[in-house]
């Protein structure tokens, strides 16, 4: 058997039909190429390990598969150069929630001043979460952004 060969598949000696080269019966006739399944299934993994290429090989397959693992992308890398604004990450949006939270309270018919302090109180949570979010770590985030402007800008001169 032919190792340095690395068509996975060949033409059937009886049919002239293209068929995977490591399967007993060619495909489309089932004309014998192998003796038998245990030789034709030995053959191939001789053949597959003797390229490291051919790991993913499998016997059935007409060519080798070209990619497996899913393509990594960097979206934040690719938002900033298309100029498209993200929101980092973030856990202010919970506190926000909890805002609502004592706001909702403020409508509950109890006696005005305590719905007045709920109101007030769930208000300030709000603008906490909001100016958190938004003003500190947003702020923080573009600053980053901008100083990798400046520092490429200097690079290119
Ligand atoms: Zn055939």
């Amino acid at each position: 058997m032919d190792v340095g060969n690395s068509a996975l598949a060949v033409e059937c000696p009886n049919c002239g039909l293209l068929t995977p080269r490591f399967l007993q019966y060619c495909r489309n006739c089932a004309f014998a190429l192998w003796p038998s399944g245990p030789v034709a299934s030995a053959a191939f993994q001789r053949w597959r390990d003797a390229d490291p290429a051919r790991r993913y090989a499998r016997r059935y397959d007409m060519e080798l598969p070209r990619r497996l693992e899913p393509e990594v992308i960097d979206y934040e890398e690719r938002a900033h150069r298309l100029g498209i604004h993200i929101f980092p990450s973030s856990n202010f949006p919970i506190v926000i929630c909890l805002g609502f939270f004592f706001m909702a309270l403020g409508a509950v018919p109890l006696a005005t001043p305590a719905r007045i302090a709920l109101l007030a109180i769930g208000l300030a949570i709000f603008l906490i979460g909001v100016g958190g979010w938004v003003v500190f770590e947003d702020t923080h985030m573009y600053e980053e952004v901008v100083s990798e402007d400046e520092a490429s800008e200097e690079s290119g001169d």
